[in-house]
């Protein structure tokens, strides 16, 4: 069966996509950067790039990527994050700390807008800190500007793996947003009737209110007036005043048999 979750197209140009890195600083624990390449990969990236990790990838790593296994196998690991973003065009610094450094700050939205509109040009980085002390001064002195989630001040430090998705799902967004999806064409009995075949209703409605005598001597025009208003309200598909037809033609088909002007 069609998963309609599963159906949002794929960005329009890929390759943009694989010009967002995503660089984890000094990872304590190898099952968040598991977490992290399942984040990544989950939002259609996939540049994982790992700097001095205190630990080699392990098992925990392998289970908690669920599936993401091809992210951690290709993740390059770099000694320093100067030679890590060495020809990238824009480095944003994650951090839990909202001000910490004389850097512009930027909110996720932002900072995923400003990584796109870079990206044509080369390379551009998302870089993640450690779990416990974050990225030092001199790793955010790499970075032309950083990026907060703006979260509770008195608890501002979401779980590594956490922040990626954040920052992910907000590329994400504004890839989808720089590509929106062509429309499908909608088949031909989905298209807005035309006002013709709303009239031709309309007229054949009036005509069945009367065989049915739904009036009982009672002036239609109030009647249809509201029934116009109702129906025109709901913008009727083709499809749908062919069914509405067919159900007055059903209706007049009984009263006709009722009143002995058909035989059944
Ligand atoms: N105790 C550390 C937090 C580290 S959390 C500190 O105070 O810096 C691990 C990493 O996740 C951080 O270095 C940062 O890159 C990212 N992160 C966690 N919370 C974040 C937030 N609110 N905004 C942006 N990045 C965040």
């Amino acid at each position: 069966m069609s998963d309609p979750l599963n159906e949002t197209p794929a960005p329009a140009d890929p390759g943009l996509a694989a010009r967002v890195r995503i660089i984890l600083v000094g990872t304590q624990h190898p099952g968040n950067i598991g977490a992290a390449a399942r984040a990544l990969k989950t939002m259609g990236l996939s540049q994982l790039v790992l700097v001095a990790p205190e630990k080699p990838l392990d098992d925990d790593a392998y289970r908690r990527s669920a599936g993401a296994e091809d992210v951690l196998d290709a993740a390059p690991i770099h000694a320093t994050l100067a030679e890590a973003v060495a020809d990238c065009r824009l480095v944003l610094g994650c951090t839990a700390r909202s001000r910490r450094v004389q850097l512009e700050q930027l909110e996720p939205d932002q900072a995923a807008q400003r990584l796109l509109a870079a990206a044509p040009e080369g390379p551009v980085a998302l870089v993640f800190g450690r779990e416990r002390t974050g990225l030092t001064n001199e790793e955010l002195q790499l970075c032309h500007a950083s990026v907060h989630i703006p979260s509770d001040p008195a608890f501002s430090s979401l779980n590594l793996a956490a922040a990626v998705q954040v920052l992910a799902y907000e590329v994400r967004l504004a890839m989808l947003a720089a590509a929106p999806a062509a429309p499908a064409a909608p088949r031909p009995d989905e298209l807005p009737a035309t006002h013709e075949q709303v009239e031709g209703f309309f007229a054949q409605l009036a005509e069945t209110l009367e065989e049915i005598d739904f009036h009982k001597g009672r002036a239609p025009d109030s009647a249809m007036r509201k029934l116009r208003r109702l129906f025109l309200r709901s913008e009727l598909t083709v499809n749908e005043v062919r069914l509405l037809r067919g159900i007055l033609a059903d209706a007049q088909r009984m009263a006709r048999i009722a009143t002995g002007r058909l035989s059944p």
